[in-house]
């Protein structure tokens, strides 16, 4: 079969789109104002800025008083936990409950508050990466601050019981933020009828360029300044706002979230076909579950291999894929979230993520299903790991 390029790696960054590319391009060289100007060219760009958080709040189901733009879905995660525990503390709130497999930008930022003085709880998930509301509810203390949990994982994309977890909180009376940089987009968001009081997202998952994202925080909840300085974003996050890119992330998100059903009904069939293909092969299992997933994520454990050199060897062959998280890799540790689910270090090892969008044909399906078997075949007969299991050796 010919040689083709695939990007299924859409959980890691996607391309900015040429619509998102054509909405920014006038506010590099044309409308470039200062949106703090008096002139019309600043005022130009301040309705722009607007108009781009309109859309981003109408996305959510949420008032654009309650977006604020960031750099990036890292920095909403930090200024959504680090403001709320800074808030809280000062009433003697010092727990934090999260769970054991969110993205670093939340597990990183949860042991820096650990550091200084807040106690936190992480939540299991289960085998199939799933959150039981009722573990959050025994999480919850007196002095429990906030509590964060990602809304889908961006490595075995397992969509939580957003709403029900967020009941939970609001019986408890605590805060609840979602890391929802992997859901945008790809699932229906209603943060008034769920019951979200903060949400982070990224633009550079959904097209738009990379250092743009957003906090959503419901009206009522006034977190401390981010960045001291001027009066951007009503003072809480000073800095001249990237026009360009917030006018990029609301043409974005309007077009991710405007069709979602339709794409989840082009996605899951060929995502499913990929799944069941690449299960015929030996000593493979789905990792997450199969239902509650984004429609775009699979992730499968391939024993007797190393994620690494599958992963180059894809890439020979044309196709960009993932093993664990991009931000770990280069480091030889296995992916906290397969070791969450219960996986053995070395099945965590061997693990293939594909985030595909709409754009995937079935003819890249096929070739995929006919690269994959192949390049594990080749793989497995130079593993010593593979050997051993063949042999009815102990594997560690
Ligand atoms: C990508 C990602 C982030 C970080 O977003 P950046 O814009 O890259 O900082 C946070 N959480 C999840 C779940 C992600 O997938």
């Amino acid at each position: 079969m010919e040689k083709r390029f695939i990007y299924a790696d859409n959980a890691a960054t996607t391309a900015v789109s040429e619509e998102v590319l054509s909405a920014m391009l006038p506010h590099f060289t044309k409308s470039y104002g200062n949106a703090s100007s008096i002139y019309k060219l600043g005022r130009d760009a301040q309705a722009d800025v607007e108009k781009a958080r309109e859309k981003v709040a109408a996305a959510l189901g949420a008032d654009p008083k309650e977006i604020f733009f960031t750099s990036c879905g890292s920095e909403s995660d930090n200024w959504a936990i680090k403001g709320a525990a800074e808030m809280m503390s000062k009433k003697g709130k010092k727990h934090i409950v999260t769970s054991v497999f969110e993205h670093h930008a939340v597990l990183h930022t949860c042991e820096y508050l650990e550091k200084h003085g807040f106690e936190v709880t992480y939540v299991p998930v289960d085998e199939k990466g799933l959150i039981d509301p009722e573990n959050v509810r025994k999480a919850i203390r007196e002095d429990t601050a906030l509590v964060t949990i990602m809304y889908a994982n961006n490595e075995i994309g397992t969509i939580q019981p957003i709403e029900e977890i967020a009941k939970v909180c609001h019986e408890k009376k605590v805060l609840f933020h979602t890391d929802a940089v992997q859901a945008i987009g790809h699932v229906e968001i209603d943060v008034k009828k769920q019951g979200i009081d903060m949400l982070s997202l990224s633009g550079h998952k959904i097209h738009a360029q990379k250092g743009i994202g957003a906090l959503y925080v419901r009206k009522g909840i006034v977190l401390p300044n981010l960045i001291h300085g001027g009066g951007q974003e009503r003072g809480k996050r000073a800095g001249t706002e990237n026009v360009p890119a917030i006018v990029g992330l609301g043409r974005a998100i309007e077009i991710a979230c405007r069709n979602i059903a339709e794409k989840a009904a082009i996605v899951t069939p060929r995502r499913n076909r990929l799944i069941d293909g690449i299960l015929k092969l030996p000593y493979t299992r789905l990792n997450g579950d199969r239902d509650k997933r984004l429609p775009g994520n699979l992730n499968i454990s391939i024993e007797g291999i190393e994620g690494e050199s599958l992963l180059l060897m894809l890439d020979l062959n044309g196709i960009c894929a993932s093993s664990g998280s991009a931000c770990t890799s280069g480091s030889l540790d296995p992916s906290h979230v397969l070791l969450s689910i219960g996986l053995k270090h070395e099945v965590a090892h061997g693990s293939l993520r594909l985030s595909i969008e709409e754009d995937i044909t079935d003819e890249d399906v096929d070739y995929i299903l006919e690269v994959i078997p192949k390049v594990v075949e080749r793989l497995r007969e130079m593993s010593p790991v593979w050997e051993k299991m063949m042999n009815g050796e102990e594997v560690k």
